[in-house]
């Protein structure tokens, strides 16, 4: 009989923390996780419950089906389409990534990643205005003061504080938590306020007044005291917090999708890292997103190497346009635009606005999930595929742009999305005639 198998170092997808000190066990049979040493309760439940189950690799129409059937039906769907759209992407690796990408060049289509609906303005923001940024390994050994905006990271990346920040003990900063001055921005109060030095409770929509207020008084500039009517926030709090950030040797502020989601949008984000840029005339101070999905960070690389912009893509004239409100997946849904859906590792039918799902049912969707979703119900070709990092190996990138190769615990029948979107991408060249030179 054989015996459990252990890996080491494995990496955990779940979130963008992308954690790489799992300890997995897998149980005798081959076939499941029966420990994950390390992992947070989210990271836990991701392994332990991913089993191999008995669903068919394809459907089409709802038939079970071949994977070169459903290759061809897919590919055939985008060929024959006017607008095809190609969506999804966080959760899958580069190597995959990179074939969607490929997809929607061939097919003069749309390729649009989950960043539109996270932060997109924070992408756009980092055009327009910059970044200060640095590495979560630096941040840990050397920032003594850490700032959240518009996150919750308790509850949405257990292990953030324990790796990077508050909690973690380092080269510069042994006694860990004691060492570091921690401050939370949010509109209401989390699990994650509850344990910060500095709580500030700001006013809904009122980000941009807060961060603009923050930066005059960083220049030496006239703030009125009505700011606090305004904002929640009184000025005296505002000067004090300024004091404490221009003072400290190493600063940083995470900020999540409550800043990048909320009224201002891509001004807010913009405002916050013009703030961590007037701040390094005084000493070192950076701004990083806090990401969700475990590669959403891949996502924006591959497509930015590959068409030099991030998410919102569109190859309708033969070369790369990027234009957020245009050429976002929830835009071109809910206008009408797309007449044909390749969703990799997404769940839009659960997830996007009604306008946008009502016209997803109403074209010919084709879907890459390990498991069953509301999407692949409706979806005409419906392919199971292997997880990845539990299955799959691959790149994935942290939040913080470091890339990472996965330590996949165990095989699945199926195969993975590379394999399916090459075999797609292959088939879409044959029928539109386009030589191997340009394929590979
Ligand atoms: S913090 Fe995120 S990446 Fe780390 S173990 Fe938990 S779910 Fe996985």
């Amino acid at each position: 009989m054989s015996e459990a198998k252990t890996i080491n170092n494995a990496v955990c997808t779940f979130c963008g923390c992308v954690c790489d000190d799992i300890e997995l066990v897998v149980s005798p049979d081959g076939k499941s996780i029966t420990r994950a040493g390390n992992a947070c309760e989210l990271g836990r439940a991701w392994f332990l419950e991913h089993k191999i189950e008995d669903y068919p690799v394809a459907l089409v129409d709802g038939k079970e089906a071949s994977v070169e059937e459903a290759v061809d039906a897919a590919a055939r769907i985008l060929v024959e389409a006017k607008f095809p759209a190609v969506y999804g992407l966080s959760d899958t690796t580069c190597e995959a990534q990179k074939e969607a990408v490929a997809i929607a060049d061939f097919v003069n289509g749309n390729i649009d990643t989950t960043t539109s609906v996270c932060h997109g303005p924070s992408g756009m923001a980092f055009q327009g205005t910059g970044e200060s940024t640095a590495s979560l390994g630096e941040i840990k050994n050397r920032a003594d003061f850490i700032m959240y905006w518009g996150g919750n990271p308790v509850e949405a990346h257990p292990r953030h504080f324990e790796r990077y920040s508050a909690k973690a003990k380092a080269a510069y900063l042994p006694n860990g938590r004691a060492d570091r001055t921690i401050v939370m921005v949010d509109v209401r109060k989390t699990r994650s306020a509850s344990e910060a030095d500095i709580f500030l409770q700001v006013k809904p929509g009122s980000d941009f007044e807060v961060l603009w207020a923050l930066r005059a008084l960083v220049r030496g500039k006239y703030v009125d005291d009505s700011i606090e009517e305004r904002t929640g926030i009184a000025l005296e709090t505002l000067q004090d917090l300024v004091e404490r950030m221009k003072n400290c040797n190493f600063g940083v502020i995470f900020f999540g999708m409550g800043l990048s989601m909320t009224r201002g949008r891509h001004f807010n984000v913009s405002a916050l890292l013009a703030l961590a840029t007037d701040l390094n005339a005084f000493t070192h101070f950076v701004a990083n997103p806090v990401r969700g999905h475990g590669n959403v960070t891949g996502a924006d690389n591959v497509v930015s190497w590959q068409t030099g912009y991030p998410f919102g893509v569109n190859f309708n004239r033969g070369y790369p346009r990027f234009n957020p409100g245009e050429f976002t997946t929830v835009d071109v849904l809910a206008r009408g635009d797309a007449d044909a859906l390749l969703v990799i590792a997404s769940d839009p039918a659960a997830n996007f606005p009604r306008r946008a799902i009502e016209h997803l049912k109403s074209i010919p969707v084709i879907t890459l999930d390990p498991k069953p979703t509301r999407t692949s119900q409706v979806a005409k070709v419906a392919f199971t595929v292997a997880a990845y990092g539990i299955n799959v190996p691959g790149t994935v990138y942290r939040m913080d742009n470091v890339a990472l190769p996965l330590r996949p615990a165990f095989e699945s029948p199926y195969p993975c999305d590379e394999e399916i979107l090459r075999a797609i991408k292959e088939r879409v060249c044959e029928l539109k005639g386009i030589g191997r030179r340009h394929v590979a």
